[in-house]
């Protein structure tokens, strides 16, 4: 596709619309699948964002939504495992954003991502009053969780985790749980541990894999999953899954909220805790330095990123699809799935995803069943199903 290509022009001058900060470079877990520690390069940076690294940073997010009149920017504060940066800067942090917002009139909502080991009274606290939602890393039950997640000395995490997320439906904290899908198990069995917790908001991620490798098929997982909420949300809403609610939202046209599904770019990028900016973290499931730029906060604004190739590349490959994905019915509903997902060696992003059956079967199953629930209105009010409005149409009648 050329580098005129419209698809890329119109989203040319968009300003960065949110921020990943990692505040710290180091877990105090170890994650068999976790994509941070893939390249190596996290253990060249400082353990923990320093002082003169938050004053510069708060500085430049101020400059960038007032330069680019913003009326959000939302934060999200990641890690390794961001808790490490410990409760006081979190406190800092927040109240420096609220001084933002009040000068500026814009809106920074700040989210963090947790392992939740660390969550005690003290981080509840922090969490309720200064109005920063939560998302907890919790694979479902523990013969699940405990699999993957576990300890340096390989015990299970599950106990920790699940009574931190406890803790947080207890308080007033917007809380999500974000799992990993081991399609070995059955979709029951997350739902009904979330049920269980007290979890409304979650989402069961597909798992990270570049084209360069052979993931188990996940497509039987989800159209169970999407069956499971299908009945449980039929009279009044119960649960919110992240992946169900996006799919949904893309295959009926609109813009899902989420990066993982649906056709449009990833304008995000990360600040290091040494004040580096990278393109966005997940595409180091590359592998070695592969989002390293040359920029950093204390030498750039936040939108010069958007001027180098590495994070160009990124943003340009989430909107231009392989040729594949361009013939595909489902191009603007999938989108080429997750684009770390659509990376092999030889050919960067120019690929399917790598569960490309996976998702053309979960948006087929999700669109014919869609379809015997939606109906379409005449003007004189008859209700036809979208399948019989189809089936008019082909046949020639109104
Ligand atoms: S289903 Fe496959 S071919 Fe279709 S858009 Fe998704 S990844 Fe591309």
């Amino acid at each position: 596709m050329p580098a005129d290509d419209p698809n890329v022009l119109a989203f040319q001058d968009q300003p960065i619309s949110q921020l990943l900060v990692k505040v710290a470079a180091r877990c105090n877990i170890d994650c068999s699948y976790c994509y941070w520690f893939r390249d190596a390069a996290v253990y060249n940076k400082p353990k923990l964002m320093g002082a003169d690294v938050l004053h510069r940073l708060l500085q430049r997010i101020e400059e960038h939504v007032i330069q680019h009149g913003l009326v959000d920017f939302p934060i999200i504060l990641h890690g390794g495992e961001p808790l490490l940066w410990g409760v006081e800067n979190f406190h800092l942090i927040a109240e420096a954003c609220e001084a933002i917002s009040f000068r500026t009139g814009c809106d920074i909502p700040i989210a963090v991502t947790t392992n939740g080991v660390l969550i005690d009274e003290e981080w509840l606290d922090c969490f309720e009053s200064r109005h920063i939602s939560v998302a907890i890393s919790l694979d479902g039950p523990a013969h699940i969780h405990d699999i993957n997640r576990r300890t340096f000395q390989g015990t299970g995490t599950h106990a920790a985790a699940e009574k931190a997320a406890r803790m947080l439906v207890s308080r007033d904290i917007g809380v999500s749980a974000l799992a990993v899908c081991n399609p070995a198990f059955s979709p029951e069995q997350y739902v009904a541990f979330f049920a269980k917790c007290g979890i409304a908001n979650y989402d069961i991620m597909i798992p990270d894999a570049t084209v360069d490798e052979t993931p188990p098929s996940v497509a039987a997982f989800y159209n169970g999953l999407f069956d499971l909420w299908l009945a449980a949300n039929r009279s009044e809403p119960t649960a919110n899954i992240r992946i169900i609610g996006d799919m949904i939202t893309a295959l009926l046209g609109n813009n899902s909220p989420t990066e993982g599904v649906g056709h449009k770019p990833i304008e995000l990028c990360t600040v290091m805790t040494d004040g580096s900016v990278e393109a966005h973290d997940v595409l180091r499931i590359a592998g070695d330095g592969s989002t390293h730029t040359k920029f950093n906060i204390f030498e750039h604004a936040i939108d010069e990123v958007r001027n180098e190739p590495r994070w160009q590349a990124a943003r340009d490959a989430s909107i231009r699809l392989c040729e594949t994905c361009r013939q595909c019915k489902f191009m603007n509903a999938c989108g080429g799935g997750y684009l770390p997902h659509r990376f092999s060696k030889a050919n960067g992003y120019d690929n399917p995803s790598v569960y490309c059956d996976d998702l053309y079967a979960m948006f087929e199953n999700m669109q014919s069943v869609l379809e015997g629930h939606l109906y379409i209105s005449k003007p004189d009010g008859e209700r036809l199903d979208v399948r019989s409005a189809r089936a008019a149409s082909a046949g020639g009648g109104g």
